[in-house]
C-alpha cells in the first residue's frame, strides 16, 4: 500500500533538493464546496497530507506531477450509505474495490454490525481496508441478521449500543435502525435513546405502517440532525396524490431532519425524485446503499448517483457538495470533506464526460442525459490507489529495467 504507484522514472535521477512535494496534482478544476473553491488550482502533497494549495506550484517542485488538467478535484467523497464485508452479511461487497474505484475514501458502513459483533466486523473489515471505514451501528445487537432478530425489540439494547459507541467514538458516527416489520415505534425510539446516550445520530430506514406513520417519524420521533435514508423511494410517502410534496416534508426540513438518497436496489425512483427536485426538494446528502444487488441493474456506485442527479437538474457543484462537505457534517466530522492544507489527502479526480448516456432506477425506470462522471483516480491518505487512465505513469517504453518494481 506504502508503495506509490508511479516511481519508476524518478529512480533514474538523483534526488533533487527542488522536489519539496511527493505527489503535485497540476491544473484541475477543483471543487471543494466547503471552502468555497471551484477553479483551477494545483495541489501538493506531503506524506499523506496536502501540503499546499495553490494556482501554481511549480513542476520542479514535485517529486511526482500528475496532470488533472482534464479533470475536476474534489474531495475525496463520502458515501455515508454503505454495506461492506461482514460476517453473517451475505449481501456485502468488498470496500476497496467498490470504495476507492468510485473516488469513495471515507464509506460508512450502515448497520452491518450491532453491539454484539462490531469488533469482529471492526477487525475483519474496517482494519484490513484501505478506505476509511466508519460505521452507524445497528440498534439491533446481532445487526443485519435477518428477519426474526431484526423485528426482536428485545435485541434492541440502547444502553449496550452507546457503550460500544462511545467506546469507538471516531468509528462508530451514530445508530441506525432498519427493516423492522411491527407496526410499532420500538426500533425508531430505541435507536434514538442510544443516540442520545451516546450523543450521536441515528441513520433511519423506514417503513409506515398503520399507527406508525412517516409523519410522525419525521416531525416527533427523529431529532434535528437524525438521518432518514432511502427517502425517494417507493415506500416514502414524500409526494401528494398530484405529485407535491408534502407540507410536512418542508416543515421535517425546517426542523432539521436530514434527508439522505440511500439508493439501494429499491430507493431510488425517478417518477418521485424527478418531481420532488423539480419543485426544490433536493436531498442533504447522496448515498449508495450499495451492496451485491443495488450494485447490478440499478447501477448503485457513487459516480453513477452523482451522475443520476446531475440529469435530474443538479448542478455539478450541488452534487460534490452532497457527496463531501454535507456527508461530513451529517456525521459530524468536520475534518472530513474538504480539502485543507495540513488536512489528510483524500481526493478523487473526475472526468465529466459528454455523450449519450442512460442511467436506470430502482423501479425500472430509465433517465436518459447528454453527461456522465467517472472516477479516474483516487487519492487516499497520500497514495494514488486508483488510477484508470494511468495518469501518475509514464508510457511503457520508458518504465525503465525490472529492477524499478516496487
Ligand atoms: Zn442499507
Amino acid at each position: 500500500m506504502r508503495a506509490r504507484l508511479a516511481l519508476i522514472a524518478l529512480f533514474t535521477c538523483a534526488a533533487n533538493a527542488q522536489q519539496i512535494y511527493d505527489l503535485v496534482l497540476k491544473g484541475g478544476h477543483v471543487i471543494d464546496p466547503k471552502n468555497k473553491r471551484n477553479g483551477r488550482l494545483d495541489i501538493a502533497i506531503s506524506g499523506n497530507k496536502v501540503a499546499k494549495i495553490s494556482p501554481r506550484i511549480p513542476a520542479a517542485q514535485a517529486r511526482q506531477l500528475v496532470d488533472v488538467g482534464d479533470y475536476y478535484v474534489s474531495p475525496g467523497l463520502i458515501d455515508i450509505h454503505t454495506h461492506f464485508d461482514a460476517q453473517g452479511a451475505p449481501l456485502n461487497l468488498n470496500p476497496d474495490h467498490n470504495a476507492l474505484r468510485n473516488g469513495v475514501t471515507t464509506a460508512v458502513d450502515a448497520g452491518s454490525s450491532g453491539h454484539k459483533n462490531f469488533e469482529e466486523f471492526k477487525r475483519q473489515v474496517i482494519d484490513r481496508s484501505a478506505t476509511r471505514i466508519l460505521a452507524f451501528l445497528n440498534i439491533v445487537g446481532a445487526g443485519m441478521y435477518g428477519g426474526k432478530v431484526e423485528d426482536d425489540p428485545g435485541e434492541m439494547d440502547a444502553e449496550a449500543a452507546a457503550r460500544t459507541v462511545r467506546k469507538y467514538p471516531r468509528i462508530i458516527v451514530g445508530i441506525k435502525t432498519a427493516h423492522f416489520q411491527p407496526p410499532t415505534w420500538d426500533a425508531v425510539d430505541r435507536a434514538v435513546k442510544a443516540a442520545e446516550l451516546s450523543k450521536t445520530v441515528v441513520m433511519v430506514d423506514f417503513h409506515p405502517k398503520p399507527g406508525r406513520g412517516y409523519r410522525e417519524l419525521v416531525l416527533e420521533h427523529m431529532r434535528p440532525g437524525d438521518i432518514h435514508t432511502h427517502f425517494y423511494g417507493r415506500l416514502t410517502p414524500q409526494l401528494d396524490d398530484q405529485k407535491k410534496v408534502q407540507a410536512y416534508m418542508w416543515e421535517a426540513r425546517r426542523r432539521g431532519v436530514l434527508f439522505d438518497v440511500g439508493h439501494g436496489s429499491g430507493s431510488l425512483w425517478f417518477r418521485i425524485a424527478v418531481p420532488a427536485i423539480q419543485q426544490g426538494f433536493v436531498p442533504d446528502t447522496l448515498s449508495t446503499d450499495i451492496h451485491k444487488d443495488s450494485i447490478m441493474l440499478p447501477g448503485a456506485t457513487m459516480t453513477n448517483v452523482m451522475s443520476k442527479f446531475l440529469a435530474m437538474g443538479l448542478t455539478l457543484d450541488q452534487v460534490i457538495e452532497r457527496s463531501t462537505v454535507n456527508p461530513a457534517k451529517a456525521i459530524r466530522r468536520p475534518d472530513l470533506g474538504s480539502i485543507e492544507e495540513g488536512g489528510v489527502a483524500d481526493l478523487a479526480v473526475l472526468e465529466l464526460r459528454k455523450g449519450q448516456f442512460a442511467f436506470l432506477d430502482s423501479g425500472h425506470g430509465k433517465l436518459t442525459t447528454d453527461k456522465a462522471l467517472r472516477c479516474v483516480l483516487t487519492v487516499r491518505d497520500g497514495e494514488v490507489v486508483w488510477d484508470t487512465e494511468g495518469l501518475s505513469l509514464g508510457d511503457w517504453k520508458e518504465a525503465g529495467p525490472y529492477s524499478n518494481f516496487k
